[in-house]
C-alpha cells in the first residue's frame, strides 16, 4: 500500500470509528450535511472537555501569575480595523476556469518549489489546476474573516465580524484585568473559546475547519524580557503533548523565516505534528511585541502601558503568545491513540482479529471506567449497577451488559476506557471484583468497598 493511501486509510478510519462510537459526527447529517462541518457526540464532549481541562489546569491552575477571560465573540468593529485584520487577513485564491476547483494560490506556488510572492490580480499562467488540469484564473485576496449584521439593518455601520482569533479578546481587557486582579508583569491571559475564519480549503476532518476553538494565552512581560520568555514557552509546548503521551518522533518546531512573518510578529515557531499526510501546525508560538497594545491605545485613546510599582518605570508590554486549536489537538491526540492489534481479549471461537485500542492518555479518556456484569441475571447485575451508582460523580462510567465479556472488553478498548471493571458470581460471595487495565491487560482483585479510593487514585 503507497504511503498516501496508508494515510487516508487511517484518516478514513478514524473518522468512521468517530461516527460509529459517537465522538464525531458530520454536521446536519439528516440534511445532507454541510461541508466540512463536524458536531461532537457524546463520547467527543467529554474528550474535548478533558482537554480543555487539561490545558487549564496546567496553564491557568497551575500558574500563580496567569488568570482566565471568557469575552465575547461578537466585538466592535474597530479591533478588527485596528488590529490589522480588516486590511491584511486575507489568503491568496484562485480559481480553476474549467472545473471551478478553489485553490490557496501561496500552497499550488508552495508546492512547485516557487516562492508565494505574487501581484493582485495577475494569472497564474504556469501552473495548472491540480485536479483537472485546467488553466488557472486570477489571484485575489479574499479576507477570511465572516461578517454578519447587529440589529435589523443591514448596512456597513450594523457590520460585525465573527472573531478569528481569541487573543484580541484578551488585549481590549488587559487594562480591567490589569486593575481589578493588581496583578505584576511579568503575568499572563489564558482563554478558551470558538472561532472563525472562512478558509477556503477546509479539510482533513477537523483538522482545519471554519468553526473551531482556540485556547490562547498572552504572556505581558518586560521588552527586553521577551526573547527569554519565548524559550520557556517553547519547552512549555513540547512537554504538554509529551504529558499527553505524544510520541516525539511525530513532534518538531518549524522556525516561521524572516520574510513570512505575520505584520506583529518578531518571532513565529509552531509544533508541528506528523500528520498522516505530513508535518502539519499544531500549536503556533508568537512573540507579538507590544504592536496590539500599542495599536489599542492609540486608537482608543487609552492608556495601555504598566507602571512598575518598585522602580516606577513605565513601559507597554511585549506578548508570548501560545495559540493551540483544541479541535486540531483532539485530532492530534486520536491519531497518536489509535492503534490497531490482533485479538488479544477472551475471543472465544478462537479467530484472528483486528482490534482496535485507543490508548488515550487517562487524563483525557472520556469514559474512565466500564462496569460489566458477567451476567445480566440477577443478583449480578443489580450489584453491577450499585457499583457504578457509587462512582457517579467521581468519573464517568459506562454499564455494559451485553455480548461476551471479550466483547465487551474490546468495546471499551476501542473508545480509550483505561479500566474494566468485572462482576462475577464470586463478587457475591467475595464482596470483590477484576478490574483490568487496558494498557498492560493485567487484572487485579478488587474489594468493592476500596474501588472508589482504587480507580480515583488511579487518575491522580
Ligand atoms: P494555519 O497555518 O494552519 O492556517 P494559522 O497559522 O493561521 O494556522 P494561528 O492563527 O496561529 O493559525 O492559530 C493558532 C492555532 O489555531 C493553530 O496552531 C491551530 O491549532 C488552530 N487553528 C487555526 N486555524 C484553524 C482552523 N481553520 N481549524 C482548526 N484549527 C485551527
Amino acid at each position: 500500500m503507497s504511503a498516501e493511501n496508508k494515510a487516508e486509510n487511517k484518516m478514513d478510519k478514524i473518522i468512521s470509528l468517530c461516527k460509529r462510537r459517537g465522538f464525531i459526527f458530520p454536521g446536519s447529517e439528516i440534511y445532507g450535511g454541510l461541508a466540512n462541518t463536524w458536531d461532537y457526540g457524546p463520547l467527543g464532549i467529554l474528550l474535548k472537555n478533558n482537554i480543555r481541562d487539561y490545558w487549564w489546569q496546567k496553564i491557568v491552575r497551575e500558574n500563580n501569575d496567569i488568570v482566565g477571560l471568557d469575552a465575547s465573540i461578537l466585538m466592535n468593529s474597530k479591533v478588527w480595523e485596528v488590529s490589522g485584520h480588516v486590511a491584511g487577513f486575507t489568503d491568496p485564491l484562485v480559481d480553476c476556469k474549467a472545473c471551478k476547483k478553489r485553490w490557496r494560490a501561496d500552497h499550488l506556488l508552495e508546492a512547485k518549489g516557487l516562492k508565494p510572492d505574487f501581484e493582485p490580480d495577475v494569472e497564474l499562467v504556469d501552473i495548472k489546476c491540480p485536479e483537472c488540469g485546467g488553466s488557472l484564473g486570477a489571484v485575489r485576496q479574499f479576507n477570511l474573516m465572516f461578517e454578519t449584521n447587529i440589529g435589523p439593518l443591514k448596512d456597513e455601520g450594523s457590520k460585525v465580524y465573527l472573531r478569528p482569533e481569541t487573543a484580541q479578546g484578551i488585549f481590549v481587557n488587559f487594562k480591567n484585568v490589569l486593575e481589578s486582579q493588581r496583578k505584576r508583569v511579568p503575568f499572563g491571559i489564558a482563554q478558551i473559546g470558538k472561532a472563525f475564519r472562512n478558509e477556503i480549503t477546509p479539510g482533513n476532518f477537523v483538522f482545519r475547519t471554519r468553526e473551531f476553538e482556540q485556547m490562547e494565552m498572552e504572556w505581558f512581560v518586560k521588552p527586553g524580557t521577551d526573547e527569554d520568555w519565548f524559550e520557556t514557552w517553547k519547552n512549555f509546548m513540547w512537554e504538554w503533548f509529551k504529558n499527553l503521551g505524544v510520541k516525539e518522533k511525530d513532534l518538531r518546531f518549524y522556525e516561521h523565516p524572516k520574510e513570512k512573518l505575520s505584520h506583529y510578529s518578531k518571532r513565529t515557531v509552531d509544533l508541528e505534528y506528523n500528520f498522516p499526510w505530513g508535518w502539519g501546525e499544531l500549536w503556533g508560538l508568537a512573540n507579538r511585541t507590544d504592536f496590539d497594545l500599542k495599536q489599542h491605545s492609540k486608537f482608543s485613546g487609552q492608556e495601555l502601558s504598566y507602571r512598575d510599582p518598585e522602580t516606577n518605570e513605565v513601559f507597554v508590554p511585549f506578548v508570548i503568545e501560545p495559540a493551540l486549536g483544541l479541535t486540531r489537538a483532539l485530532l492530534v491526540l486520536l491519531l497518536n491513540a489509535y492503534e490497531e492489534v490482533e485479538t488479544r481479549s477472551g475471543n472465544e471461537d478462537g479467530k484472528h482479529e483486528t482490534e482496535i485500542v485507543l490508548r488515550l492518555h487517562k487524563a483525557i479518556a472520556p469514559i474512565k471506567a466500564a462496569i460489566l456484569p458477567l451476567s445480566k441475571k440477577e443478583p449480578l447485575a443489580k450489584l453491577a449497577l450499585e457499583i457504578q451508582a457509587s462512582l457517579a460523580g467521581s468519573m464517568m462510567t459506562q454499564y455494559d451488559e451485553t455480548g461476551s465479556i471479550g466483547k465487551r472488553y474490546r468495546r471499551q478498548d476501542e473508545i480509550g476506557t483505561p479500566y474494566c471493571v468485572t462482576v462475577d458470581f464470586e463478587s457475591l460471595e467475595d464482596k470483590q471484583v477484576t478490574v483490568r487495565d487496558r494498557d498492560t491487560m493485567a487484572q487485579e482483585r478488587v474489594a468493592i468497598a476500596d474501588l472508589r479510593n482504587y480507580l480515583i487514585n488511579k487518575f491522580l
